[in-house]
């Protein structure tokens, strides 16, 4: 390059960090799950979403809709003539998206090791956090919230591999 030519792509990794850093505040602050309780983790669930303990203040808003979630708590057991449909909400979930697994059920299968369970939700879809317990405490869902959140600040849109491409 010439001496007198100005290169501006200098400043470019500096501006798609920020741009990351302002995308992951923005998500991670307005985390909007699906409203999928199946068994009873779901009770804590939704006493989470309930006054005493607050998500909202979080950004935490249950949804209704897969469209317009980004986050899904798989709170209850998952049997197998239901897993299909699990994976279809989350299909229709748009990207980013993530997935907590709370209690014992979720996660393993729980006590219920038999021919009719899914022995982890693992095996139908990813998962991003693993809560343990049967059932686990609104505290322990609203602090692997905060888990993820801290995951999502950490996340790049603009990997080293998409940099090197737009330089
Ligand atoms: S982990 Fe315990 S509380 Fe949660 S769904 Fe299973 S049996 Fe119910």
């Amino acid at each position: 390059m010439a001496r007198h030519q100005v290169d501006y792509t200098k400043g470019l990794p500096v501006a798609l960090s920020t741009v990351d850093k302002l995308l992951n505040w923005g998500r991670s602050n307005s985390l909007w799950p699906l409203t999928y309780g199946l068994a009873c983790c779901a009770i804590e669930m939704m006493a989470t979403g309930g006054s005493r303990f607050d998500f909202d203040r979080f950004g935490i808003i249950f949804r209704a809709s897969p469209r317009q979630s980004d986050v899904m708590i798989i709170a209850g057991t998952l049997t197998k003539k239901h897993a299909e449909f699990t994976r279809r909400l989350y299909d229709q979930m748009p990207e980013p998206k993530w997935v907590v697994s709370m209690g014992s059920c979720a996660n393993t299968g729980g006590m219920f090791n038999t021919y009719a369970t899914v022995q982890g939700v693992d095996r139908i879809i990813p998962v991003d956090i693993y809560l343990p317990g049967c059932a686990p405490r609104p505290e322990t869902l609203q602090y692997a919230m905060m888990v993820l959140q801290q995951k999502i600040r950490k996340q790049r849109a603009f990997t080293p591999e998409a940099k090197k491409r737009l330089l």
